[in-house]
């Protein structure tokens, strides 16, 4: 049996080592006699696997001692309520940037909870770059300002981390780790586990202490930051496997030098396929060069009619899951942490040939 290259958008690609690691682990963990799905959530071993994830995390991204790291669940969707019912505050609003699907879901749940200042909105250009930051109309009584760093399904990334006077949002479910990133400019960070940390079911939050314990009142306990954060994420039980198999991915990352050499080996993977894109006429990419996701690689070849042909033939060199979004259409490659380069030189040779022999 052969591992295909796979870049699907999510739940993505996980490295082959953290799988071997999986199945090696899996019926008998540490030779405990049962698997890490079947322990209790409060046993020393668990415990342990859990406690080592989270120094790895921050030891990855270098967080600093005053901000929590929760493993939560119900994506990160559930964090589009979870941030203005635990961040508001009593404050009227708060600030948004849209710059995608993801931004405006964000943006209609936000809207349930209290006043949405959209400060900026790319959608009457269709969401092919980040409106610069001069034109932003912000709040300065704004609860926080939240933004999406990489929207998924346009390939739309941020060149800048905005600096702003209220507490920072992001929802970096598609890029957190895979570069380096200075956490203390942030007030919460909320990333969805399966892009590019491990499997669905699990999404990180890491919370500076400060903004703990304004819940508004009537919520459900389940969904206050504060309740997680003193339970350690155990106040109820938490999705076991995910965290270990996460756990895992955040060792083979330090294994790989860390996210310096992510950002290295994600740039150049990028490079090379925007470059395949833009010195041909037959592939397109519609972002501003500037926004251009390093993750998520949405193109279109020059003839509609061929995207099936494509997907077909690619798939029957084990180059999965290239479809773009159903809202967007085309293709997309995604170039998460897991996909090699190799992968990506696959795709690009792909590429080439089906230019030359349809183009
Ligand atoms: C995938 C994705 C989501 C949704 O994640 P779920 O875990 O499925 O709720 C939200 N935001 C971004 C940027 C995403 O890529």
């Amino acid at each position: 049996m052969s591992r295909a290259f796979n870049f699907c958008a999510g739940p993505a690609a996980l490295p082959e080592a953290v799988l071997k690691q999986a199945q090696q682990d899996l019926v008998d963990w540490h030779g405990r006699g049962c698997s890490v799905m079947e322990m209790s959530h409060r046993g020393a071993d668990f415990v342990s696997i859990a406690e080592q994830a989270e120094q790895d995390l921050r030891d990855l991204l270098a967080i600093p001692s005053n901000y929590k790291v929760l493993f939560l669940q119900g994506g990160a969707s559930q964090q589009f309520a979870q941030v203005p019912m635990n961040l508001l505050a009593g404050k009227a609003s708060a600030d948004y940037v849209c710059t995608g699907v993801w931004s405006e879901k964000a943006i209609a749940e936000a809207k349930k909870f209290g006043g949405v200042n959209v400060v900026a909105t790319d959608v009457a250009n269709n969401f092919r770059a980040v409106p610069a930051f001069a034109d932003w109309q912000l709040d300065k009584n704004a609860a926080y300002l939240h933004y999406t760093p990489n929207e998924t399904i346009h390939g739309v990334e941020y060149d800048f981390i905005p600096q702003v006077d209220v507490p920072l949002v992001a929802d970096y479910s598609s890029s957190i780790l895979s570069e380096p990133l200075d956490v203390s400019k942030f007030g919460l960070i909320y990333a969805g586990a399966q892009k590019n940390i491990g499997p669905a079911g699990i999404v990180v939050v890491i919370v500076r202490e400060d903004l703990l314990g304004h819940m508004m009142p009537g919520m459900p306990t389940m969904l206050d930051y504060a309740v997680a954060a003193k339970n350690s994420s155990m106040y109820n039980t938490p999705p076991t496997y995910s965290w270990y198999l996460s756990g895992l991915v955040f060792q083979w990352l330090k294994a790989q030098g860390g996210l310096e050499a992510m950002a290295t080996l994600n740039a150049r993977k990028a490079a090379k396929l925007y470059s395949t894109i833009d010195t041909s006429d037959f592939y397109a990419n519609p972002v501003a060069i500037a926004n251009r996701s390093r993750m998520n690689v949405p193109f279109t070849l020059a003839d509609a009619n061929l995207d099936k042909t494509f997907l077909k033939e690619a798939e029957a060199l084990q180059l999965l899951n290239l479809a773009g979004h159903r809202s967007v259409g085309g293709m997309r490659a995604s170039l998460y942490n897991a996909v090699s380069e190799a992968a990506v030189d696959a795709l690009i040779d792909f590429m080439g040939d089906f230019e030359r022999r349809y183009g």
